[in-house]
């Protein structure tokens, strides 16, 4: 069953009146598939087309707009076969090959381009189970609250279930899956017009609270959400109660996310030391004794002098020729207590508290230092990617800092890459892409990290000097699943070729998730299934081993 699809709005935009005649020749073969319209300039294009997703700009070399000026899809308009594939645009075509077919095809392009960046939005923002915002959409929506009000007027609430996980346990997943939707439908009838709910994790919420009309709204709300919610619920006709532990945080003035979440999720903490359903409101006279953002930061501060950090590295495949082609550097805490700590445990706490900065240029050092104890091994150079936070990106000695780093090392900075996540690069933000241009003069290449989980426009990607694009290994693991998702998976790359971008695929585990990317004609891929991270003493022989004969995945 398929909706009925509206005719494609064609808008063209150029000064040489040949064009419109083409075009408009092709039309009533199109049968009402499409509409031609023209405009004058970019300002009418602006002002008619900027919501709809359903038009098409058709434009030439001359007209073409700045990278990241229009949104809309756009074609471009050329008297010869270009080249290389022109940047930019989605599709292009050719004046003495513009005829009906090239034209339904191009279009047909151009739409499906359309779907899969609607379906990587989607994906990127929301949970897929309750269709409310995931981390990645909330985040948004936080800044934006905070921007639009002066970070004041609102309130932010951190629910997490208790005992959800004995429940998913018990009663298996899909009965854990009925529960959430239950407790969303619950939260749902609690939130008023200016309220927003997104799902953290499998079993954790965020509310923000509208308190502008009136300052003790979260209050009374949290009462009423906690009381919801201790109320039994049905799954799989048993009865069963929940408890839960709701942390509350008013905004102050310009106090910025970070705190703001920080602070939710103590009083959150706060709350789960009570049994059933309770809340508990975040008091900064209180917390001045609770284990803070600082005390955290000076013991990672005093892990990074006493050099309790480690890096492990994962080889990287090429699929053409069996060779491993590069390594990507992980960081890992080598705690005295709690043992060998995956990044997830400290380095989102090093980005909030800025610690990412003088940890990040240990990470980039020790790399280098690796580099060379490889090469003094004989062994041919490899790519060297070491992932880069935003922050990172802020600081205004990262590229001095870089080259004294380089030249230390004596390390040919052409084997370097930095991987960035897209929501690093896409915040459009001017300085980031300044210091992507100064560190390319170096020789240094980009990676775009995580592809697929953070999406936001082609148009700008395809303007940033990237020379790789990493796709998520969430996506290659639900490969194995479903059709519909292995044809993402090729979109994908495809989409990726189109740009002329090289693909790696991350989280590789298994031959058949290989042979199918090796089938999609994917570059590289990184996983267990080539090797897990590894200790430069362990390294060494994998490389040493591999050299001599191509890896077993190969062919
Ligand atoms: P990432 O850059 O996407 O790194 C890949 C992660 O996937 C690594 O987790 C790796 O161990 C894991 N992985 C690789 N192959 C497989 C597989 O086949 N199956 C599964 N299940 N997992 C696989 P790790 O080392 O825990 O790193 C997590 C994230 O932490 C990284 O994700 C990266 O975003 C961040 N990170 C790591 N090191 C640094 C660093 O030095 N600086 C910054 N800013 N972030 C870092
Ligand atoms: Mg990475
Ligand atoms: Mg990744």
């Amino acid at each position: 069953m398929s909706a009925p699809v509206e005719p494609m709005r064609l808008l063209l935009l150029a000064s040489e009146p040949e064009w419109a005649a083409l075009l408009h020749a092709c039309m009533p073969a199109l049968k009402g598939a499409a509409v031609l319209l023209t405009a004058p300039d970019w300002d009418a294009v602006d002002s008619l087309f900027s919501r709809d997703r359903q038009a098409v700009v058709l434009t030439t070399p001359a007209l073409q707009p700045a990278p990241g000026r229009c949104e809309l899809p756009t074609i471009l308009l050329l008297h010869s076969e270009p080249e290389a594939a022109p940047s930019g645009v989605s599709d292009w075509l050719v004046s003495d090959q513009v005829n009906v077919d090239s034209l339904r095809r191009c279009l047909r392009h151009v739409r499906e381009r359309g779907v899969l960046v609607a379906t990587l939005q989607r994906l990127a923002e929301q949970d897929p189970l309750t269709g409310i915002a995931n981390r990645q959409g909330f985040q948004a929506l936080l800044a934006t609250r905070l921007a639009d009000h002066d970070g004041r007027g609102v309130a932010l609430g951190h629910l997490d279930l208790d005992n959800f996980r004995h429940v998913n346990d018990a009663l298996g997943h899909q009965s854990g899956d009925r529960l959430i939707l239950q407790v969303v439908l619950r939260l749902k009838h609690q939130l008023e017009a200016g309220d927003q709910l997104a799902r953290l994790g499998s079993d954790e919420f965020a509310l923000l609270i509208d308190t502008r009309r009136d300052p003790g709204r979260a209050e009374w709300m949290a009462e009423r959400i906690v009381e919801a919610l201790a109320e039994p619920y049905w799954v799989d006709g048993e009865s069963l109660l929940l408890g839960c532990s709701l942390g509350l945080a008013h905004a102050r003035a310009q106090s910025g996310a970070d705190p703001l979440m920080w602070h939710a999720h103590i009083a959150m903490r706060q709350a789960k030391a009570t049994q059933g359903c309770t809340f508990h409101v975040f008091n900064e006279r209180i917390n001045r004794h609770a284990r803070s953002l600082a005390d955290l930061e000076s013991e990672l501060r005093r892990a990074l002098r006493r050099d309790e950090l480690e890096l492990h590295y994962q080889p990287r495949l090429n699929l053409a020729d069996g060779r491993i082609v590069g390594l990507e550097a992980l960081v890992r805490w080598r705690h005295a207590e709690r043992g060998l700590l995956p990044p997830s445990e400290f380095v989102p706490l090093a980005e909030q508290s800025g610690l990412i900065v003088p940890l990040g240029y240990w990470v980039i050092a020790r790399a280098l230092r690796d580099m060379q104890a490889l090469n003094t091994q004989g062994l041919a150079p490899l790519h060297m990617a070491v992932n880069l936070s935003f922050r990172q990106f802020q600081d205004s000695q990262l590229l001095a800092t870089l080259s004294r780093l380089i030249a230390e090392y004596g390390v040919d900075a052409h084997w370097l890459e930095f991987e960035l996540t897209e929501t690093a690069v896409m915040r459009r933000n001017e300085r980031v892409r300044q210091t992507m241009d100064a560190l390319g003069r170096l020789g240094v290449r980009f990676s775009l990290d995580d592809f697929g989980t953070g999406f936001s426009s082609f148009v700008h990607l395809n303007s940033l000097p990237i020379t790789l694009l990493k796709v998520d290994r969430s996506f290659v693991a639900k490969m194995d699943m479903r059709e519909e998702n292995r044809k993402l998976v090729h979109a994908m790359i495809n989409l990726a070729h189109n740009l002329n971008l090289e693909v790696v695929a991350e989280g590789v585990e298994s031959e058949a998730q290989l042979a199918l990317l090796r089938g999609f004609g994917c570059n590289q891929v990184q996983g267990f299934l080539v090797s897990k991270p590894l200790p430069v003493d362990a390294l060494i022989p994998f490389l040493l081993q591999s050299s001599h004969r191509q890896v077993g995945v190969a062919g």
